[in-house]
């Protein structure tokens, strides 16, 4: 054996003593559910995954894969579909097997949440108290990546974006050292972790506010004939026009629905209302005008169910690749019939493909607008709705078609809904950019473009707490320069 490999060979049983948590290699049982992720075109080969318990875990695990020299990733929920949450030779940090707490105070209506868990927990823990905050509309999502790249769910029209909802968070930095940040403590490392996403260190504990929920909810799920396409789009921009902070729509145009003869897309309207049913109908009046096929009400659906009916639907495993679109208006019906029929065609060619779809999130915006650019990192903060473009396969050898195919209907889209915003002279209302959880090449992207005008100082953040760009695997941020 080399000296080099007995040095790491005495660091690596040096970590396994030192650690309350765990640290498992290839072949060790635990590893093959440390590497594990949402889409299994994110898995990656880690040399070490490390199940920490407490800070010290995480703060010696950073040393350690620093001394060694190798490269670091943080996963909670694993649903990043860029793989941010993996590496191939390093180190995976894996959060989710011990730090996966919520517990709730509810004088100061306050959930402390472990970095590592889902927002299952934290929706459970809240409703023994009547209390909730704003998660993700599937809750085996992981609530650290999620929280730290911006956020948005049911109750986003009432109490804005996840990161808006953020008090205080505990982070362990690229030096190992534990730090609390909020306004008063680490303020600028606070406004960097709330859309900066894990470009500042482990987050082992967040502090989100809590808000009072009814206990039931009002969802129907409206499915279409695609020949009312047309005037389905137009009630959602009736809708658009005067919904209230408590309502929601999420639609699409989806192939594989239960119940309904794959291949053939379906169009679907999911509406949301947090209250009575009788409101919510009369909320939804304009999309039962346009004559719905079937419908599916849950009249009073218990909240903590709300955000588990999509989780079948988007269930671990299997190979995805997802693009989110710049947030814009509605696309005019010309555009998606056009990413449509290139869907038809993908799957004439490749009929072993499970799924393709178009889905799109409309819910009100008005609280998330009333929170100015500059006051958190986050940066997408924009008037129009998010757009998604899905596809699931299982074939590991259809990865680069997939990927193709589906940044090809991305731009159709974006350029159609673009050329129709400006034939309307709508430019200014549609501001807005993808929303960076939603980017498959994070690692790539232009980072001053995922973060705007909030770039400049995010990268002073970043000089301040990571200067050599340790965390990296998300969308990077280049460390300020040293003032001269
Ligand atoms: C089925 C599905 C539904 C979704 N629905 C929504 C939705 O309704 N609303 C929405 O806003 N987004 C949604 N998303 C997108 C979601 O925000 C991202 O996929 C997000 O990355 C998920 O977080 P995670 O913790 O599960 O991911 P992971 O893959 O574990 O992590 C993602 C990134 O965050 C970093 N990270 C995670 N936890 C920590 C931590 N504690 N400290 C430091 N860094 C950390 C990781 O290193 C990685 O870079 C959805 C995604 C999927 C797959």
């Amino acid at each position: 054996m080399s000296y080099s490999a007995q040095q790491t060979l005495a660091s690596f049983s040096k970590l396994k003593e030192t650690l309350s948590g765990e640290i498992v290699c290839p072949g060790d049982e635990g590893y093959e559910y440390g590497i594990a992720r949402w889409s299994d075109s994110c898995a990656k080969q880690a040399a070490y995954v490390v199940f920490p318990k407490t800070n010290e875990d995480v703060s010696e695990s950073i040393k350690f894969a620093r001394e060694q020299n190798l490269e670091l990733a943080v996963c909670c929920g694993g649903h990043s579909f860029s793989g941010s949450s993996s590496t191939e030779g390093g180190v995976a940090i894996h959060l989710g097997k011990y730090i996966n707490y919520a517990r709730c105070d509810p004088e100061k209506r306050l959930l402390y949440v472990g970095g590592g868990a889902t927002w299952e927990v934290v929706e459970r823990v809240g409703m023994e108290h009547g209390l909730a905050t704003v998660a993700g509309s599937v809750n085996h999502t992981g609530v650290g990546g999620l929280a730290l790249g911006g956020g948005y769910g049911w109750l986003t029209g009432r109490y804005g974006m996840t990161v808006d909802n953020i008090v205080q968070l505990t982070v362990v930095l690229a030096s190992g050292e534990v730090v609390t940040a909020n306004e008063k403590e680490h303020p600028d490392l606070f406004w960097g972790c709330r859309g900066g996403g894990g470009n500042f260190g482990v987050v082992t504990e967040f502090v989100f506010k809590a808000h009072p929920q009814r206990p039931t909810v009002f969802v129907t799920y409206l499915l279409y004939a695609m020949e009312k396409l047309e005037s389905v789009l137009h009630a959602i921009g009736e809708w658009e026009k005067n919904a209230g902070p408590d309502e929601g729509v999420h639609w699409g145009c989806l192939r594989v629905l239960p119940g309904m003869k794959p291949g053939t897309p379906n169009l679907l309207v999911i509406f949301f209302y947090n209250g009575e049913a009788a409101e919510g109908r009369k909320a939804a009046k304009m999309f039962y005008d346009v004559g719905p096929t079937a419908e599916k009400a849950m009249d009073e659906l218990p909240f903590v169910k709300l955000n588990s009916l999509q989780n079948d639907a988007d269930a671990h495993g299997g190979r995805k690749y997802i693009k989110g679109l710049p947030n814009r208006s509605t696309p005019p019906i010309e555009a998606i019939q056009a990413v449509l029929q290139a869907q038809e065609e993908l799957i004439k060619s490749h009929p072993s493909l499970v799924h393709c779809g178009i889905v799109y999130d409309a819910s009100p915006k008005q609280a998330a607008l009333a929170v100015p650019l500059e006051a958190t990192a986050y940066a997408g903060r924009g008037t129009g709705c998010q757009g998604i473009l899905i596809s699931f396969y299982k074939d590991p050898s259809l990865d680069d078609v997939v990927r193709s195919a589906v940044r090809q209907w991305a731009k159709i889209m974006t350029e159609m809904t673009e050329a129709a915003v400006n034939d309307a002279g709508k430019a200014a209302e549609s501001v807005g950019i993808c929303y960076s959880n939603l980017d498959p090449e994070a690692s790539s992207s232009d980072p001053s473009t995922v973060f705007g005008p909030n770039y400049p100082r995010l990268r002073e953040v970043k000089r301040m707490y990571d200067p050599e760009n340790i965390w990296n695997k998300w969308h990077p941020i280049e460390p300020a320069e040293l003032p001269n």
